[in-house]
């Protein structure tokens, strides 16, 4: 049988929703914008979550997926980090990933393999088979700006980030603290620590690397990545790229069915992104600040976990009956002006809506670039992973969100959250944040316009697969 000459992209998304959902508008652009088709491999070590096969479900026929057969990850301590257990689910699909990258090239024109942030042990299945590795960058290009200059701070520092009065100059960006830095780099003898290393080190086997940021976001930091560099892949930024085309996954046309309702920009949205969990306590302050400030909002809840801040990240689901841990009479009392949904929105649709006018979030990058293409403007809840760093970025660079500030025991008090809420959509303060954000909507509109910077950023990566001959 005659290969099918389209050229065709394998993309290998790391566990998780917050890593699938960019991608995922990724493979749109390559199938809409360039013709190309596109296979999603998907490495697991359980079953695929219900959010994750309706996403993949919906997608046009020209973007198929694989799940791989599950890891075995039954001898990893209950206590091991998400970097952990995603780079050991990787690396150990890697023979099931080979059966299936033997079955694409037999047929297919299979130029690319696409991988995220801890994708980077595929690269070697990728090469035994002619394909080019590249790495889509999901987060900051400042979080891609540290992830590059990694190996050579971690040679230079001997102690724990965390520790040193210095402050860490990741190249193209504002002097950070290291206790500000992602999750992983705070413990240097944890595994996690040691992946992160590990991919990091690996980034620059990747012939290329797509970034989901643009330049009026991050002026400096892409200007550093864009620097040339022996050894350096060239980085693309094609962001922002986000959910524009969410599936129905939920119940959530009863939110936007009340959202109808509301005045226009009268809402905030509350959510912690796909993993987000708050302890039982931040839970009752939230709510009764929400309650105390006296706006509208829809919310966004799990049930709270006391241990962990991201306890849903490969499930999504909360875990107890909804809403019993809520503060007694709560639901009461802010019923028509708030409402309450369990575990997932659709928030694509909710940020779109007219009614939303602000948006409480976690930080996670996808959550920030749906705000930004929709000019929402933002409060910063940061949780895990990178997002104080996107939080700090957000508001000292380009001071866009307003920041609630946790008490000596870390807890965010109501009065705090109420006060946050009110500047944020009503105050003077709130009115700056909201303009500047609507400036960040335009300029996000233009690039990814038919000549806009991110559009061309696609196609030459485009380019250079169509120009590209499988062997
Ligand atoms: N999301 C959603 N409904 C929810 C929670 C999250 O549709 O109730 C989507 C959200 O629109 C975003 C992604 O899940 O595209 C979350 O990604 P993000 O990077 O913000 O955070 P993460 O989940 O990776 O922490």
């Amino acid at each position: 049988m005659a290969k099918l000459q389209t050229p065709h992209i394998a993309i290998l998304p790391s566990p998780g929703m917050g890593h699938l959902i960019p991608l995922v508008q990724f493979a749109r652009s390559l199938v809409h914008q360039h013709n190309f088709i596109v296979t999603f491999v998907i490495p697991t070590n359980d079953s695929p979550s219900k959010a994750q096969k309706s996403v993949l479900d919906s997608l046009p026929t020209s973007i198929t997926h694989i799940f791989l057969h599950p890891a075995d990850l039954s001898d990893l301590p209950l206590d091991s980090k998400i970097e952990t257990v995603i780079s050991l689910t990787l690396a150990r699909s890697l023979s099931f990933l080979r059966d299936a990258f033997k079955s694409m090239v037999d047929k297919t024109n299979l130029v690319a393999l696409v991988v995220d942030l801890f994708g980077t042990d595929a690269f070697d299945v990728a090469r035994e088979f002619n394909v080019s590795p590249y790495i889509f960058f999901p987060a900051t290009a400042m979080t891609l700006s540290l992830f590059l200059y990694l190996p050579k701070l971690d040679q230079m520092v001997p102690c724990e980030y965390r520790d040193r009065p210095e402050l860490v100059r990741i190249p193209g960006c504002k002097p950070i603290h290291g206790k500000e830095l992602l999750d992983p780099t705070q413990d240097r003898k944890n595994d996690a620590y040691k992946w992160l290393l590990h991919h990091t080190k690996r980034y620059r086997l990747a012939e290329g690397i797509m970034v989901n940021s643009f330049v009026d976001l991050e002026a400096g930091a892409i200007k550093a990545l864009q620097e040339k560099e022996p050894g350096k892949p060239p980085v693309y930024p094609v962001g922002p790229l986000v959910n524009i085309d969410p599936s129905k996954v939920d119940d959530g046309s009863d939110c936007l069915k009340w959202l109808d309702d509301q005045p226009h920009g009268s809402v905030l949205y509350v959510s912690f992104g796909s993993g987000g969990t708050l302890s039982y306590n931040q839970i009752h302050e939230l709510a009764l600040g929400l309650e105390m400030s006296e706006q509208r909002f829809l919310w966004v809840v799990r049930s709270p976990n006391d241990a962990v801040a991201n306890a849903t990240y490969f499930s999504v689901e909360s875990e107890k009956d909804p809403f019993d841990f809520l503060p007694k009479g709560f639901l009461e009392r802010t019923k028509g002006r708030g409402l309450v949904v369990a575990s997932w929105a659709p928030q694509a649709q909710v940020l779109s809506h007219g009614s939303t006018g602000g948006f409480l979030t976690h930080c996670g990058w996808n959550s920030t670039l749906e705000s930004v293409v929709n000019g929402v403007p933002l409060i910063a809840w940061p949780l895990y992973a990178e997002q104080k760093m996107n939080a700090l970025m957000l508001i000292e660079d380009i001071k866009v969100e307003l920041r609630p500030k946790p008490n000596e025991n870390g807890l965010v008090c109501q009065d705090e959250i109420a006060k946050a809420v009110k500047v944020l959509m009503e105050g003077e303060e709130g009115k700056g944040v909201r303009n500047r954000m609507k400036h960040l909507k335009e300029a996000a509109s233009k690039l990814l316009g038919e000549n806009g910077c991110s559009t061309k950023a696609l196609s030459q990566v485009a380019s250079k697969w169509r120009n590209q001959t499988a062997i």
